[in-house]
């Protein structure tokens, strides 16, 4: 058996002349040498700026890039057969591609409608600030392009719990809305703001059945329609948690097959919260680890200062480590984004090897990582933003490295403040496998380390070549593997 890889094939300002849907059909054969196993791909249906939207203003969940609406056929991303295309060569590849389903809202109604409404507090949502009143509000989506095409279900306010704008007294707000299950905001994981249903645009309301059956059914008709493998699900902490269970079991149940799901719950603070909500979805997704990312942020942003053998605690990756989906970064933690949060470049290297090289958790590698991300940001402010990130060569090193060598027993060795390692000792089934990590956020760093008697006599030299000196193994099965200052070396078996 491979390791598992993902790998988030977007960021937020994918701006590459070749549209993305091309560019992943034509780079699947490098992601399979890379050892890439899964790809994430961004929304693919039409958002509410057509050809610009980045996808999580989902407009119509049926229109891959195949209808004139908001102003496009294509996505940002491609055409619909673009996008079946990237599907079928990854698939060739024996990659499996993750949909990324944007549950919370959807943006961009097609007609107003009139209903009633409560203002709520911004800042607690479970207080209401005012007496029922009437407002008009782009509820009403009847798809003009697509007409019934695949769905002939047309939303209305009934399937929404609130909207934050008025459009006939042309006021911003957080309202409530006065329909016939609700009345209020539905339970969700996150507390925060009092009650975090609502985040933005028409907020969902999955009280309504006619709404949880419609995107089931989508659901359904994208497995049967596109082939994707599983599902990368948006923004879960302001979902109902009893929504996610029944929409996942009738996927599975339907296919017969179980579906491998990434769950986005953010939360970068707090390890309860993360697993109260894995006890309320009873398990049945994967997480992504906010928790180690922030951890990476922190360590990045301290340098020597930040205890490095407490890079790991209360994270996912070691307190639920078979549901962890670990990452370094993501399109909402990069720079300009809602959730700026970027390890500092210096860094990335090391947190790379921590996610990559280790056994616990499934890694998701960063697109702006592999091939680099330029963009221009126009402030309103007016002074623009120049933003380079640039290609970080050891990670699709380490990706390899994932792929053929990092099995085996994990031996740690996290017992310097400045100074982590671990050896991996290999296995019968994977030639050559077997590495030992070095890594320092202060001056060099040397490790004596266990990697198994079965490596004695063997000489270890640094994959990543920040060190060019050649480590052999002693009779014990014991090397002094060093690294240099602020940096990671991987030590891998001479010529294997
Ligand atoms: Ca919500």
């Amino acid at each position: 058996m491979q390791n598992q890889t993902l790998i988030q094939y977007f960021h937020w300002y994918y701006n590459e002349e070749e549209n993305l849907w091309t560019k992943v059909a034509n780079e699947a054969a490098h992601l399979k040498e890379m050892g890439v196993t899964m790809a994430w791909l961004p929304p693919a249906y039409k958002g509410s700026s057509g050809g610009y939207s980045v996808g999580y203003d989902a407009y119509d969940l049926f229109d891959l890039g195949e209808f004139d609406q908001k102003g496009s056929v294509e996505t940002k991303y491609g055409s619909k057969e673009q996008f079946l295309k990237a599907i079928e060569a990854l698939h060739d590849q024996s990659i499996g591609v993750l949909a990324d389903a944007v549950f919370n809202h959807k943006a961009a109604g097609d007609e107003l409608e009139r209903f009633l409404v409560r203002r709520v507090d911004e800042n607690d949502r479970t207080k209401f600030i005012s007496d029922p009143f009437e407002i008009e509000a782009w509820t009403k989506f009847t798809f003009p392009g697509r007409g019934d095409t695949y769905s002939n279900f047309k939303w209305d306010f009934k399937c929404f719990s609130g909207v934050d704008w008025a459009n006939d007294i042309k006021e911003k707000g957080i309202f409530s809305i006065q329909n016939e299950v609700g009345g209020d905001f539905e339970e969700v994981p996150s507390d925060e703001k009092g009650n975090f249903d609502y985040l933005m645009f028409n907020d969902i309301d999955f009280r309504n059945r006619a709404v949880v059956d419609e995107l089931k059914y989508w659901g359904e008709w994208l497995v049967n329609s596109t082939g994707v493998d599983g599902f990368r699900l948006d923004a879960v902490k302001h979902i109902s948690p009893e929504f996610i269970r029944e929409w996942i079991a009738h996927l599975n149940a339907k296919f017969d097959r179980k579906f491998f799901i990434v769950a986005e719950n953010w939360d970068i603070v707090n390890s309860v919260q993360q697993e109260t909500y894995l006890q309320q979805i009873e398990g049945e997704t994967q997480l992504f680890d906010t928790l180690l990312h922030r951890r990476f942020y922190l360590a990045s942003k301290q340098g020597k200062d930040f205890d490095l053998s407490s890079i790991l605690n209360n994270t996912l990756m070691s307190i639920r480590p078979e549901l962890a989906v670990t990452f370094v970064d993501n399109h909402d933690s990069q720079p300009l984004q809602s959730l700026e949060s970027y390890v500092d470049f210096w860094f990335r290297p090391i947190a790379y090897a921590i996610i990559l090289l280790r056994q616990q958790g499934i890694p998701c590698l960063f697109f702006p990582d592999v091939y680099g991300g330029i963009y221009d940001d126009k402030s309103e402010v007016g002074e623009d933003t120049h933003i380079q990130l640039a290609i970080l060569p050891e990670v699709e090193i380490m990706s390899r490295l994932r792929a053929h060598l990092a099995y085996g027993e994990q031996c740690d060795y996290f017992n310097h403040k400045n100074c982590i390692g671990w050896t991996r000792a290999g296995d019968d089934e994977h030639e050559h496998s077997g590495l030992a990590v070095v890594a320092s956020n202060s001056e060099d760093g040397f490790k004596t380390m266990d990697i198994g008697k079965k490596h004695c006599g063997k000489t270890f030299v640094d994959a990543l070549k920040h060190r060019t000196d050649e480590v052999v193994i002693d009779q014990n099965g014991n090397g002094g593997f060093p690294c240099n200052a602020g940096s990671v070396s991987v030590w891998v078996i001479k010529g294997g």
